[in-house]
């Protein structure tokens, strides 16, 4: 089975994340950026493998290259937070496209004809 509930995955995390690693997310919430080991399963302050390029930027899914050790919690914040960004670039640049087009279809209301009204 492929995928990050599979066994490589866990096998990747135990790898990559063993114990005494530090959450190497930049935005990380926990000052000591200590990972925690032996909680519950899924603890926000557990341990995960955060993908540096996301997988759907194009990152590649189980290169150790491209994986960092985190907290669940950062990596679960980080995603969402790169996904937010990645929609409002996208909303930027639609807004953006409907502007330069609307510009070129209106033509321009005339400056001195409504600045003015001599009475
Ligand atoms: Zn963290």
């Amino acid at each position: 089975m492929r995928g990050r509930s599979g066994h490589a995955w866990r096998e990747l995390v135990r790898l990559l994340c063993p114990p005494g690693s530090y959450c190497q997310v930049d935005e990380c919430e926990y000052p000591s950026r200590e990972i925690l080991f032996d909680l519950r399963p899924r603890h926000p302050q557990g341990p995960s493998l955060d993908h540096i390029v996301e997988l759907w930027e194009g990152g590649a899914e189980e290169d150790p290259d491209n994986l960092q050790p985190a907290h669940l919690r950062c990596n679960v914040l980080k995603s969402a937070r790169r996904r937010a960004e990645h929609r409002a670039a996208l909303t930027l640049a639609t807004q953006r496209a409907t502007r330069v087009t609307a510009m070129d279809e209106q033509p321009r209301p005339k400056r001195s004809a409504q600045a003015f009204d001599p009475d």
